[in-house]
């Protein structure tokens, strides 16, 4: 991504270290700030401090009231919260258009995405967990932008699927949304042909019927509907033997290039994924390799070999070669 075109990610303020809790503590993530940082520019949000809230400042929660569900202050439930905040979010909803993901702070009231606790009137917890209210209204008002908490980040399979959708966010603002043709559509739908097909069969096939028409009629209506389901398949979770099939068909498009030794290598570390010895980052790294090696344009164009940046820098390249016995 060039200079003009930094990926910009929405983040509860706390998460990048700043002290701005109840008790002026901060929830730093490490992640979020060592290493995500390095692809990103953050927009730093903290909805209680931006209501007026001060710091520091008595606790909030959850508490359904009448039926309702409420942010209320824990000891004095005449002080709600609720409707300031659900404001907040909508005035703040045009500058979020930016965005290509948002990171929440879980647990919290405001910024919970997901089983934020909800008591009753008694200060019980009670069964059914909702969103903090912020979180709640921005991801009504942006329904596909990609967004997570930050502690599910540390699943290596959660991460890897919110950081695609973040990226495959960016380059559909870069190029569809910014420039809706058929030509830039039918080019983004091949670059991303085999990350969608990994998660949903059924979706990439719908999708490619859209793409399919979208010589004829309202082009821009027509990427809406594209986009609006391509997220939802993004969303889909990939199983192992999806990902097996989908590299044994890449590996099609080398096989012819490389010599037995070479080819019976790479179905090796295919088994060796499906059997969970490997992590999918090792025989996704070595076709690219042969990819790159051999300058076969259609795969090195692929999404579902480069879906972010961080994937190939997690391995030292010359590391990865030697243990993988690659020449
Ligand atoms: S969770 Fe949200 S409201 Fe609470 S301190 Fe962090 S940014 Fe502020």
């Amino acid at each position: 991504m060039s200079q003009n075109n930094t990926i910009k990610v929405g983040i509860s303020s706390c998460l990048l270290g700043k002290n701005v809790r109840y008790n002026g503590s901060h929830k730093r993530s490490q992640y979020c700030v060592e290493e995500l940082s390095e692809w990103v520019e953050y927009k730093p949000i903290c909805p209680e401090v931006e209501i007026g809230m001060g710091i520091p400042r008595e606790p909030i929660r959850l508490v359904e009231m009448g039926g309702q569900i409420r942010v209320r202050n824990v000891t004095d439930h005449s002080q709600d919260y609720t409707d300031p905040l659900t404001d907040l979010a909508v005035s703040k909803s045009s500058s979020l258009d930016e965005l290509s993901g948002y990171i929440w702070m879980q647990k919290s009231p405001s910024c919970g995405f997901f089983g934020v606790k909800v008591y009753n009137e008694n200060g019980m917890p009670g069964p059914d967990p909702d969103q903090g209210a912020f979180a709640k209204k921005v991801a009504e008002l942006h329904p596909h932008l990609p967004m997570e908490e930050a502690g599910r980040l540390n699943d290596a399979v959660l991460r890897e699927n919110f950081l695609t959708r973040v990226f495959a966010h960016a380059v559909w603002r870069q190029s569809v949304q910014s420039h809706p043709t058929p030509k830039s559509l039918v080019e983004f739908h091949t670059r991303y042909k085999f990350l969608l097909q990994v998660r949903s069969e059924k979706h990439y096939r719908e999708l490619g019927r859209m793409v399919g028409g979208a010589g004829s009629g309202d082009i821009k209506s027509l990427s809406e509907s594209y986009f609006e389901l391509f997220m939802h398949c993004l969303k889909q979770r990939a199983h192992p033997g999806d990902h097996v099939n989908v590299m044994q068909h890449l590996l099609g498009f080398i096989k012819n290039d490389i010599d037995h030794a070479t080819k019976h290598s790479i179905l090796n570390l295919i088994n060796l994924y499906q059997e969970g010895v490997v992590e999918l980052l090792v025989p996704i790294t070595l076709i690219r390799h042969y990819a790159e090696m051999l300058n076969v344009e259609y795969l090195l164009n692929q999404k579902y070999l480069t879906p972010y940046p961080q994937r190939f820098e997690k391995y030292n390249q010359s590391q990865f070669k030697e243990k993988y016995f690659i020449s």
